[in-house]
C-alpha cells in the first residue's frame, strides 16, 4: 500500500507537484494520467526514492521513502521514461548484472532470470546486444530490469512512448498480465492506454489531482453525472445495500481499506445525494469518515489529453 500525503515538489519557482494526497491499495493497477508537464514523472520519482519531496510524505507499506529508502527500493521496480540500459551488454549479461546489484540469494538468481525472460518474451534475444534490439524489445528489457528483483510494486513511466502500434498492444498486454500479480502505477498521457490497462485512474493537471476514480467513474463525470466519494467505518458488504437504496444512486463501487470502506457513488445527473448519504449513515449508526463530491474540471484536461488524437 502506497500512501502519499500533502506531497509538494518545487523546482525553483516551478511548482511541479502541488500538495497532492492519494493512496494506492495493494493489487491495484493505477493509471496516472495527465498532459505533458502535469507532474507525473516528478511524483513517481519521489515515490521510487529517486529524489526527495520539497514537503509532504510518501510511505510504502508504512516505510518512509526518505528515511527508509533502501527498504522501499527493494519493494519497488521502476521503469523510467527512457530505460537505463547499457547498449554494449547482451540482454542476459545485463539482467545478471542488475540482479546482482539488487542482491537476493545467489542460488535463486538463475531461476529468477529465467522466469523474467519468459514473462517479458525475451527468450529469442537473450544473447543479443541491447544496442541491436528494436525499441519494443529494448522496452521489454527495461520492464525485465524493473521486475528482476521480484518487487511487489511496479512503476512504469510512459512505457509505450515511441513504440509502433503492434508493440504498444504487446506491452499493454504484458502490463495487464503483470497487474494480476502486482501493484502497478502506470504514468501515461494517453487516455485509451489507461482505460485499456488500469482498474483505477487518477488525473493530474498542473500539479493537482483533478479526478480520482475508476475508468467508469471518469466516464460518468464527463457525462455530467454526480460522483460522490465517501469513506465509512464498516465492511463493504455492510454498507452496499443501504447506499444503493438511496434515491438517485445508479452505481456503487466499494473498496476495503484497513477495516473501512471507500465508496464511489454515481448518481443521476443534477442530483446532490450528500444529505441522503449522511442520514443513511446516521440511521445505521455508522461513522462517516469522509465525504466528497467530485467537481468536474475534467473536461479541460480531457480535451488537453485527447487533442493529439485518440492514440499515438
Ligand atoms: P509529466 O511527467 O507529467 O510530463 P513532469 O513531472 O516531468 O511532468 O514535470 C512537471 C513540471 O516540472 C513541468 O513544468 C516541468 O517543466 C518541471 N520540471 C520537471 N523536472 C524538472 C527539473 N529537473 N528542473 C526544473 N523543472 C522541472
Amino acid at each position: 500500500m502506497i500512501e502519499v500525503t500533502n506531497l509538494t515538489k518545487r523546482y525553483g519557482e516551478t511548482v511541479a507537484v502541488d500538495d497532492i494526497s492519494f493512496s494506492v491499495p495493494t493489487g491495484q493497477v493505477l493509471g496516472f494520467l495527465g498532459p505533458n508537464g502535469a507532474g507525473k514523472t516528478t511524483s513517481v520519482r519521489i515515490i521510487t526514492c529517486y529524489m526527495p519531496p520539497t514537503s509532504g510524505t510518501v510511505t510504502v507499506d508504512g516505510l518512509d521513502v526518505v528515511e527508509q529508502s533502501m527498504e522501499v527500493r527493494k519493494k519497488i521496480g521502476y521503469l523510467p521514461e527512457s530505460a537505463p540500459l547499457y547498449p554494449d551488454m547482451d540482454v542476459i549479461e545485463y539482467l545478471e548484472y542488475i540482479l546482482a546489484l539488487r542482491g537476493g540469494p545467489k542460488s535463486e538468481r538463475r531461476r529468477r532470470i529465467k522466469q523474467v525472460v519468459e514473462m517479458c518474451g525475451l527468450g529469442d534475444v537473450i544473447a543479443r546486444g541491447i544496442g541491436e534490439l528494436s525499441k519494443g524489445f529494448r522496452q521489454r528489457v527495461g520492464l525485465a530490469q524493473a521486475m528482476i528483483h521480484n518487487p511487489e510494486i511496479l512503476v512504469l513511466d510512459e512505457p509505450t512512448v515511441g513504440l509502433d502500434p503492434n508493440q504498444i498492444v504487446e506491452i499493454r498486454n504484458l502490463i495487464k498480465a503483470l497487474g494480476r500479480q502486482k501493484t502497478v502505477i502506470l504514468c501515461s498521457h494517453i487516455l485509451p492506454e489507461v482505460e485499456a490497462t488500469c482498474d483505477h485512474v487518477m488525473i493530474i493537471d498542473r500539479g493537482k489531482i483533478v479526478a480520482n476514480g475508476t475508468p467508469e467513474t471518469l466516464q460518468h463525470s464527463l457525462s455530467g453525472k454526480t460522483v460522490v466519494n465517501v469513506e465509512i467505518n464498516q465492511k463493504p458488504d455492510t454498507v452496499r445495500g443501504a447506499l444503493m437504496s438511496i434515491d438517485g444512486v445508479e452505481d456503487l463501487k466499494t473498496y476495503p481499506v484497513n477495516g473501512t470502506t471507500r465508496c464511489e457513488l454515481v448518481c443521476r445527473q443534477g442530483l446532490d445525494p450528500r444529505e441522503a448519504i449522511f442520514h443513511k449513515v446516521v440511521e445505521n449508526r455508522w461513522v462517516l469518515l469522509e465525504m466528497k463530491q467530485e467537481v468536474s474540471s475534467l473536461e479541460d484536461v480531457f480535451r488537453e489529453l485527447t487533442k493529439g488524437g485518440r492514440d499515438e
